[in-house]
């Protein structure tokens, strides 16, 4: 079983940096990316040096403090851009300057004002510019898929013949659907000369949710690095997600035979550390890492989860670093869950009663919503009020109650996750711009 290994390139701290609200400080920046390498990201883009100050020094921190993974810094295709790169990386163990350039038409004639001869002979120009400080050097021809292919692939060419060593197709505003974008990654790999020197990238963004798809089917058609971000934050409606691609490959490893370096159980813990970093609460039912992800609520799905979790899990909580699955009370929820938070809490209950209280639960259930261990048991003490005498048990461990999994309240729950300061409004935040708007802006923010 040889499978190919991919690269997981992480720009949850560039590209994923730039999006609103998600702006860190370098001391942040630094804390998330010691993390990106427990989690076994292979390269991590660092930042945009040029962009500011801070965005420098938390790519010359980074690069001096991580030792295994690649760092990466971005750069436009300009001297000025690349000098600063380099000053920034030269720290790094293993250094990677990412230059880009725009290549579509729609680009070059209303943002850079350039024509194709003048981008090929630019792009051309600052690949031989960065390659001769460092060795390692990416290029992407920012909004590739929307570039003419006889042109992207003359551009391609003529980096590869300057010294890129891998070669990154931007799909930026996030227009291409999957077949299209396998599409033209094969034909990079039939047309353009020296192709098979370099490494093929992915880079998908998610406007129209197909970043994940879009990525895996440029691998599947050859590409070998995937970029993406933690919770698939960036640019507009974001990048492909790093754990659905990392997850998609575990899970489905019939149909996507690729190898990544990426430890599962430290993908849960990442997500909730750009979280709270960022105070941007991840979408709730977001795969992987949404804390909707692994609740089941409704009766028959929580029934069967309680009888064997396969009923309704392709993979395990633990699998991707979450302390358990947890069975939310609602007014879905069956008699079986039921009685099991309640044993939980010490309360084991004859048939008769289980049917009282569960009669009073979906009462409030149905007021409520979302059934707090609190409320049950304030539901429990009223019912012995009035006439029934719960038997009382002292609380049990989870791991002593057999069932295959149990419910469990307090870890993750969302008051838990409410009080980690989630699910209010976030705080603003100034961008790494600072206040400065230019004509300039986007093109900074481009790929
Ligand atoms: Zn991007």
């Amino acid at each position: 079983m040889d499978r190919p290994r991919i690269t997981i390139f992480d720009t949850t701290l560039r590209d994923g940096e730039q999006s609103p609200g998600c702006s860190m400080n370098v001391r942040e920046k630094l804390r998330l990316a010691q993390q990106l390498d427990r989690l076994g990201v292979d390269v991590i883009e660092a930042g945009f040096p040029i962009a500011s100050d801070g965005d420098f020094e938390a790519v010359q921190s980074i690069a001096a403090s991580l030792r295994r993974p690649i760092i990466a810094g971005l750069a436009r295709a300009c001297r000025p851009d690349i000098d600063r790169a380099w000053q920034a990386l030269k720290g790094a163990r293993r250094p990677r300057i990412h230059v880009f350039l725009a290549t579509s038409d729609i680009h070059l004639k209303y943002k850079l004002r350039i024509t194709r001869e003048r981008c090929l002979e630019q792009a051309r120009e600052a690949i031989r510019n960065a390659k001769s400080l460092c060795s390692d050097i990416q290029f992407s021809p920012e909004d590739a898929t929307r570039t003419d292919v006889a042109f992207l692939c003359q551009v391609v060419e003529a980096v590869i013949a300057a010294g890129v060593t891998t070669i990154n197709i931007p799909d930026t505003v996030g227009y291409s659907m999957p077949e299209e974008y396998g599409d033209l990654i094969r034909t990079l790999r039939e047309k353009v000369r020296g192709i098979e020197k370099v490494t093929i990238s992915t880079h998908c963004h998610n406007d129209l949710g197909l970043g994940v798809a879009n990525s895996l089917a440029g691998v599947q058609n050859g590409a070998r690095q995937v970029e993406c971000t933690v919770n698939g934050i960036g640019e507009r409606a974001g990048n492909a997600s790093l754990e659905e691609v990392v997850m998609t490959m575990r899970v489905r490893a019939d149909r996507y035979p690729y190898e990544t370096a990426i430890t599962s159980e430290q993908l849960h813990p990442s997500s909730q550390m750009l979280a709270e970093i960022t105070r941007v609460p991840v979408q709730p039912n977001k795969a992987i890492t949404g804390r909707n992800a692994f609740a089941h609520e409704a009766g028959i799905h929580q029934d069967g989860m309680l009888k064997n979790p396969l009923t309704y899990e392709i993979m395990t909580p633990q699998s991707v670093g979450v302390p358990d699955s947890r069975l939310v009370l609602g007014k879905h929820s069956g008699r079986h869950a039921l009685a099991l938070r309640c044993e939980q809490l010490g309360h084991k209950f004859e048939r008769r009663e289980l049917d009282e209280v569960y009669r009073r639960f979906v009462v409030l259930a149905d007021r409520i919503k979302r059934v707090q261990d609190s409320h049950l048991l304030e539901l429990i003490h009223d019912l012995g009020d009035v006439s029934m005498q719960g038997k009382k048990f002292p609380p049990m461990p989870i791991a002593e109650i057999s069932v295959p999994r149990a419910a469990t309240a307090g870890v993750g729950s969302y008051e838990a996750y409410q009080a980690q300061g989630h699910g209010t409004t976030p705080a603003p935040r100034v961008n790494s711009f600072g206040e400065h708007h230019t004509d300039q802006e986007d093109y900074l923010w481009g790929v």
